[in-house]
């Protein structure tokens, strides 16, 4: 689906939300051993509720991707995985499997608990995208676990002036709803395509906190500069919108990101993020003894 918007208002660079601080990513690996970057920290998740964690990941060596992330379980929270280039295969335990491929979203409710592995469905080639944790208010951490592929010709698209493109996997860009809603966060998550020298405005509602992650080229906020691989967060200043700028020689993309804090405790305990130490004393519990290969995931 595509929209075509040729009179978006631009608002002056004043309208901008300022970038707070930049931030590099960090090195690691997880699963058994994917090397990757963490962009959005452990130190990181009170500034920036209702997200929980972002990697990024880009390899061309299969030997940084190859061994995936065998059967692993997960309570509490949502993980969007948005593949860019290459192919993962997702199976859970219920028995569901999915492939996830360029351009594809797999949105996962982890509810109360399921396991699943995400394993490349490649030997060879680029492999880039990324996956992000989005926290359930406490009401919710416990709801049944579910998940949905969603393909990439289901995601919305804006076309913007300027020959910017915009995907909108959650939230809203200029009238153009995203292919997912989630009503106590309200998070967008956009990635926008951005033709060199082109700009782009994105109303973002006050209360949200919010950030960019630059992947190709470069982008000017509020006039700082936010290099390849690098995080921008965003000042909560009361400012309506972000202003992304690509710099003049070569197209950038950039994921916007923004969501409504919870506002409540978070407590985490590897892949399970609950409220409360005693709810992780029984979510460990509940682990143990099979809770989680015996939950009834449904595929949505
Ligand atoms: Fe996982």
């Amino acid at each position: 689906m595509a929209i075509t918007t040729n009179d978006l208002p631009i608002r002056s660079a004043t309208g901008s939300r300022a970038v707070e601080r930049l931030v590099r990513g960090m090195a690691t690996s997880d699963g058994a051993g994917v090397r990757l970057t963490r962009v959005l920290t452990h130190d990181l998740q009170r500034r920036l509720d209702p997200f929980l964690m972002l990697d990024a990941f880009r390899s061309d060596d299969p030997e940084d991707y190859i061994a995936g992330f065998p059967d692993h379980p997960h309570r509490g929270f949502e993980t969007v995985t948005y593949m860019i280039e290459g192919r993962m295969r997702h199976r859970d335990s219920a028995g569901h499997e999915g492939l996830l491929g360029p351009g594809g979203v797999q949105w996962m409710t982890a509810g109360s608990g399921l396991i699943h592995s995400e394993l490349p469905e490649q030997e060879a080639g680029r492999m880039e995208g990324f996956q992000l944790w989005l926290n359930l208010p406490a009401a919710d951490k416990m709801v049944a676990p579910s998940y949905r592929d969603i393909g990439a010709a289901a995601i919305p698209e804006l076309q913007a002036e300027g020959g910017v493109r915009v995907r909108v996997i959650a939230g809203e860009s200029h009238g153009v709803r995203g292919a997912v809603t989630r009503p106590a966060t309200e998070p967008l998550y956009l990635d926008v395509h951005l033709p060199a020298g082109a700009r782009f405005v994105q109303p973002l509602p006050a209360g949200h906190n919010a950030f960019t992650y630059t992947y190709r080229g470069s982008v000017t906020v509020a006039g700082t500069e936010a290099p390849d691989r690098h995080m921008a967060i965003l000042a909560n200043d009361g400012r309506g919108s972000v202003i992304l700028e690509a710099g003049r020689e070569a197209e950038a993309r950039v994921l916007i990101v923004a969501g409504r804090p919870l506002g409540e405790p978070i407590v985490q305990y590897g892949p399970f993020v609950m409220n409360t130490a005693e709810e992780i004393r029984r979510t460990l519990q509940d682990y143990q003894r099979g809770a989680f290969e015996a939950a009834a995931v449904r595929a949505l």
